[in-house]
């Protein structure tokens, strides 16, 4: 059996999931393994429609009332006994900021191998795995050894694909043995970003500040370009280490992974670090004095100009052309 974690907050499922179920679904159909998928809480019927679709057979629902709100290591302790009931030879989970922390757990409490980030995996005795490191910029071949082989699969690594057949579902409801060591860490309360934005991960464009935007006050014409564009505003490392910006408007390896249709990035000079979290952006307009800065070799279109009169110059030629 291959087990899939399916992240969920609040009834909302983190589309990254199917990705790892996809690869999941794969290897299950090469080893002939049944497909099971693991959630927290609830599962709606649109969605153990889906997980049908995709090729599930048995959904484990691990429902308890300390984990309506995020615990990484009760929800670890869930999947856990998933394992040590059905033994499967693989679990998987999104390789998100909480796939990757539960399957953490998970390993720590089961002493099992496990690979993040892959983007490739085949089966046998031993899995051989191709894996993001570095953020991205190398990749690494692992083989898992083990009786249950963890992994989590990168996002927009693998597209989500339903299977050819889809499987009825049977759901298997169960009450998870939780300690007080598994709730030592958990979300006690949310502070959400000012209403009526549009999230940064979410966004279809993100315009993007750096050091060369020059102030806190110099982000305005962004946000207005961003508004124009029904966009969202981010900026690199150095706006929010200055307090230009908060640190949830970051975008990079230790802030927002972005994947809009477009990210017009302005005075940011495109370090790796930023870059890993900018790589899922469909196309790239960099705007930049400096044409050997690192950023124009990565991106699409490139105007090599300050950013204070570029910008209000797209801004009004988008005004004068929507009349
Ligand atoms: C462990 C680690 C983690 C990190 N994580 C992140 C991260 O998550 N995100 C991140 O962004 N960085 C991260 N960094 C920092 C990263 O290495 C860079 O230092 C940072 O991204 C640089 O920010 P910047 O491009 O705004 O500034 P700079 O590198 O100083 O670049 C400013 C750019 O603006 C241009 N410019 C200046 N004036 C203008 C103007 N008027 N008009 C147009 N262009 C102009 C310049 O030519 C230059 O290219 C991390 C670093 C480390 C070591």
């Amino acid at each position: 059996m291959i087990l899939v974690y399916i992240e969920q907050d609040r009834g909302k499922v983190n589309e990254a999931s199917f990705e790892a179920l996809t690869l999941a679904r794969q290897l299950a159909e090469m080893s002939n393994a049944p497909l099971h998928a693991s959630a927290i809480g609830s599962a709606s019927d649109a969605l153990v429609a889906r997980l049908g679709a995709f090729g599930v057979n048995t959904l484990h629902l691990a429902q308890h009332a300390q984990l309506n709100e995020y615990a990484p290591a009760a929800y670890a302790q869930s999947i856990v006994e998933i394992l040590n009931a059905h033994k499967p030879d693989a679990a998987f989970a999104a390789g998100a900021e909480r796939g990757n922390e539960i399957m953490a757990h998970v390993a720590a409490k089961t002493n099992l191998p496990m690979a993040a980030n892959c983007v490739q995996a085949q089966t046998g005795e031993d899995y051989v795995v191709t894996r993001l490191r570095w953020g991205g910029s190398l990749l690494e071949e692992a083989k898992l050894k083990g009786a249950t082989k963890l992994l989590t699969v990168a996002p927009n690594s693998i597209p989500a694909q339903a299977a050819a057949h889809a499987q009825t579902v049977a759901v298997d409801a169960f009450t998870p043995q939780l300690s007080e060591n598994d709730l030592r860490a958990r979300v006690v309360a949310r502070v959400e970003t000012a209403s009526g934005k549009i999230s940064l991960g979410e966004a279809r464009v993100v315009v993007g500040g750096g050091r060369g935007v020059g102030s806190a006050e110099g982000f305005k014409i962004l946000e207005e370009l961003a508004d124009l564009l029904g966009g969202a505003v981010g900026g690199s490392r150095v706006v929010t280490g200055l307090g230009w910006r908060p640190h949830a408007d970051q975008i990079g390896q230790t802030g927002n992974r972005i994947q809009p249709e477009l990210y017009i990035s302005c005075g940011v000079s495109g370090a790796i670090q930023h870059m890993v979290g900018a790589k899922g952006a469909k196309h790239i307009l960099a705007i930049n004095t400096d044409p050997d800065a690192s950023i124009m070799f990565k991106a699409d279109y490139a105007v090599i100009g300050d950013l204070h009169q570029v910008v209000p110059a797209i801004c009004a030629e988008i005004r004068k052309r929507r009349g």
